[in-house]
This record gives structure tokens, C-alpha cells and sequence, in this order.
């Protein structure tokens, strides 16, 4: 079907959390399976220590398989700072941007640059210090809570407490049995759904990264959960360039920009007001979507 804001079903299918850090990434099991063998370049370039966060998408092409593309001629900008929510179809590719954005894959043709650089002339490790990527449901580790915010990264408790603070979610960790130092089962089936997005927005928030790739999570959570998952997401967005796979209403409507995406091509761009008078694929999609809710 096409449903705009992909549905709950798909859920179950997306159980990763791709975080900073590749060598805590390789310890997650699996979690590197489908990808490509991605190296540094033998002689690295640094991005701007003052890059604001700038994303050029310059002709990008990409197929899972040789000339099956899925995304077609990409070019967009995303000012520094700027919020773009991606809308589309299931299948349309708003994954798939994700994953070359957070270079699990590379571009078969083009290029995709940060503050002008291209990212596959910097390392992994700094890509990960300048891009945060929650995914749906975030992936937990058999560790203490500590760990899973810092995964692997030699954070202080001062810094993950602050960072647990700004996401509300301090006063969660300090009821547990033994507060940060608490074990946090394989996959987090210790906690509940809302409880894992907020550690995973904590783990954001700790690297304070300039750019944000989120696909926001569309679980169902209790009302009061729903209102602390919302505050969060709304303090980590500031002065970051976020790109978001958006399956809230109101996390489509206040983005800046929308791009609107159909069988791996940008269709629409623009906000939510602009495409609505347009009367193209968005308002239709939008127009189904509030049927099918109300
Ligand atoms: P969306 O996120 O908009 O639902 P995706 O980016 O996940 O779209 O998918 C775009 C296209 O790529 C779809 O046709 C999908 O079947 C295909 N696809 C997605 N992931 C893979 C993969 N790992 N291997 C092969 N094809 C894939």
C-alpha cells in the first residue's frame, strides 16, 4: 500500500541502532553483516573544525545490486541547521539515504559532502563524531547503562550524566537497582520501548554531534512516555542538522523542509504548507494518510 508515514508493521523490521564508533558498531553483532566493506582512505581529510553541518547530496545514483537503482540523480542541499523530514512511499528509499549519509553503503555515482568534504575521504571514526543516527527501537547491549551510552567511547560519568540529564532520562537510570552501573540485558529486555529511545537519545546527546540522522521510531508508547520521547527529541534537534524519516504528524509539519520522495527520486521539496497548495503527491498522501487515521 502507500502509505505515507510507514506503518507500524515495518517495525519489527528495523531493530538496529547505528551509533558513533565503528569499533563498538563491530561488537554489536551483525549489526555491519549487510554492508559493504568500507575503508578509510589511506590519507584522510579532516572536515572543518568550524563546519556547521552543511549535507550536499551532488548526483548521487545507488543500487543494492548492479543498475537496480533505488535512489536516481539525488541533489540536494541541507542548510546547516536546517530540519528535512523524509516523506514517501515505502520503498521510495528514505533508508537508503539514511545508510549512504551514515556510509553503511557509498553512492554508485556521485558524491555526498559535509562542510564541503566529500565523506569518503574522512574516517569512519570522524563521520561518527559529526553525524548521530538513532534508528528505529535502539539497539541495547548486554552491559551496564553506562556503557550502552557511551558505547565504547571513554566518556566520564559526568559527561553521560549530563547528557542522561538533558534527555530527561536521569531520573529513569538513578531508580534502577544500581543506577548507571545497572546491566542492561541483551537487546535492553530489561526496559521498555520508551525507556530504550531515551538511552538511545541519551547516546546522541553525549557526542553532541553537529548532524542528526534519525528515523524516528513509531512504536505506540503510553501517553506520559510519549510526551518525555517528544521534549527530548525537541532539546537534541537544536542547532543540529537533522535529516528524519518522520512518522509523526507533527514532526513533518513544524520541519522546515519536506522532500518528498517517489521510487528513489526527490518528487516534491518543500514545507508543509508550500506542498499542501501544490496538490501534488505529498497533499495526496497527506490528504489518504488523515482518512486512514480518522
Ligand atoms: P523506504 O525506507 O522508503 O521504505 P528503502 O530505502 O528501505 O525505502 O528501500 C528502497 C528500495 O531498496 C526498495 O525497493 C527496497 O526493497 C530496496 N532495498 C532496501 N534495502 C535493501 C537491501 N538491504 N538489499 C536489497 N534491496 C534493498
Amino acid at each position: 500500500s502507500q502509505r505515507l508515514f510507514d506503518p507500524l508493521r515495518q517495525l519489527a523490521e528495523k531493530f538496529t541502532v547505528i551509533q558513533s564508533g565503528f569499533t563498538a558498531i563491530e561488537r554489536i553483532n551483525g549489526i555491519m553483516r549487510e554492508a559493504i566493506d568500507i575503508r578509510d582512505p589511506e590519507f584522510p581529510k579532516s572536515l572543518p573544525s568550524d563546519g556547521k553541518g552543511e549535507i550536499c547530496f551532488e548526483d548521487v545514483w545507488f543500487g543494492y545490486k548492479p543498475d537496480e537503482y533505488v535512489l536516481k540523480n539525488l541533489n540536494f542541499t541541507i542548510q546547516a541547521g536546517e530540519k528535512v523530514a523524509l516523506v514517501g512511499p515505502t520503498g521510495a528509499g528514505k533508508s537508503s539515504i539514511i545508510r549512504l549519509l551514515s556510509r553503511l553503503y557509498e553512492p554508485t555515482k556521485g558524491r555526498i559532502l559535509i562542510d564541503g568534504v566529500d565523506i569518503k575521504e574522512i574516517t569512519q571514526s570522524e563521520l561518527r563524531h559529526r553525524i548521530g543516527v538513532i534508528l528505529q527501537d535502539a539497539f541495547l547491549f548486554s552491559g551496564d547503562v553506562k556503557a550502552n551510552i557511551s558505547l565504547g567511547e571513554d566518556y566520564s560519568l559526568e559527561e553521560v550524566t549530563a547528557a542522561a540529564q538533558s534527555m530527561n532520562v536521569d531520573r529513569f537510570i538513578q531508580a534502577l537497582p544500581n543506577g548507571y552501573n545497572t546491566q542492561v540485558r541483551q537487546r535492553g529486555t530489561n526496559l521498555s520501548g520508551g525507556q530504550k529511545q531515551l538511552l538511545a537519545f541519551a547516546r546522541a546527546a553525549v557526542r553532541d554531534p553537529r548532524i542528526l540522522v534519525l528515523d524516528e521510531a513509531t512504536a505506540s508508547l503510553d501517553v506520559g512516555t510519549e510526551y518525555l520521547i517528544q521534549q527530548a527529541l525537541d532539546r537534541l534537534l537544536v542547532g543540529r542538522t537533522t535529516i528524519i524519516i518522520a512518522h509523526r504528524l507533527s514532526t513533518i509539519r513544524t520541519a522546515d523542509r519536506i522532500l518528498v520522495l517517489k521510487q528513489g527520486e526527490v518528487v516534491e521539496s518543500g514545507s508543509h504548507t508550500e506542498l499542501m497548495q501544490s496538490q501534488g503527491l505529498y497533499a495526496s498522501l497527506y490528504e489518504l494518510e488523515m482518512m486512514s487515521m480518522a
